[in-house]
């Protein structure tokens, strides 16, 4: 049985207080209102990662993401926080190649490889993001694109590092837009990535490997969404800042 998982995207969002308040509301409400197994990962700016381990660690379904960590290991990178770092005060998760990042700070294919791999090396599971441009959907093969993210970034890894591996496919239309991907183009996605990974590492292991869906979730949206049989969950931005919007997601799950 593979994991469900809700991660909520802080992205550059929140002052401290702010950020303990959202994390303590959500664990209170959680609490009483979230049931079975769900895996619920916040990932705030990295700057309030130890403050909030305090505020989660009551929680057992709770877990915590950097946003981002550096391809090297250590040394003269001013400004960059390494995966070993991110290991040295416990944190499990990391978002590696979000489309912000992607577009914003040109990370590509090849080096988000070398993220995936410090990431794991390090004790921590990527949640690799993907996904294809409005215009991909329009003019290309957009299952292709995606695909092809997959196999530069993820499949130099071994069955066994592949399975630490969380996927999230987000449409870079669908994120922040207000356009969310229907419930029939998110599964058509998710079943071709599936099989994709079948290809290379059987369908035992790809059967094993959480895919979330990403891009403008919403309480109303995530019911049909998480309904679809190869969404294991969600990766939510703006609707992952409110917590009663956020928990209504996490119990779509
Ligand atoms: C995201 O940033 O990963 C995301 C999915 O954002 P939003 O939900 O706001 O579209």
């Amino acid at each position: 049985m593979r994991n469900k998982i809700v991660a909520g995207n802080w992205k550059m969002n929140k002052l401290a207080d702010e950020a303990v308040a959202l994390a303590s509301e959500l664990v209170n409400i959680a609490k009483d209102e979230v049931k079975g197994d769900v895996k619920v990962i916040l990932c705030p700016p990295a700057i309030y990662l130890t403050t909030l381990q305090k505020y989660i660690e009551t929680s057992p379904n709770f877990a915590l993401a950097a946003q981002n960590c550096s391809d090297k290991a250590s040394g003269a990178f001013t400004g960059e926080i390494s995966a070993a770092m991110l290991q040295s005060i416990g944190i499990k998760y990391v978002l590696v190649g979000h489309s912000e990042r992607r577009q914003y700070f040109a990370e590509s294919n090849e080096l988000l490889a070398a993220k995936v791999n410090i990431a794991l090396e390090n004790g921590i599971s990527p949640i690799f993001c993907c996904g294809e441009s409005l215009d991909q959907r329009q003019n290309e093969d957009y299952i292709g694109f995606v695909k092809n993210q997959i196999s530069e970034s993820l499949f130099h890894l071994s069955a066994e590092q592949l399975q630490k591996v969380v996927i999230a496919y987000e449409p870079i239309w669908a994120i922040g837009t207000g356009l969310t991907a229907s419930a029939e183009q998110a599964q058509e996605m998710h079943a071709a990535l599936r099989a994709h990974l079948a290809g290379k590492y059987g369908s035992e292991v790809a059967d094993e490997i959480s895919i979330l869906y990403g891009g403008s979730v919403t309480a109303a949206s995530a019911d049909e969404l998480f309904a679809s049989p190869d969404i294991d969950g969600g990766l939510v931005g703006g609707a992952s800042l409110k917590s009663r919007e956020f928990i209504n997601i996490i119990k779509a799950r």
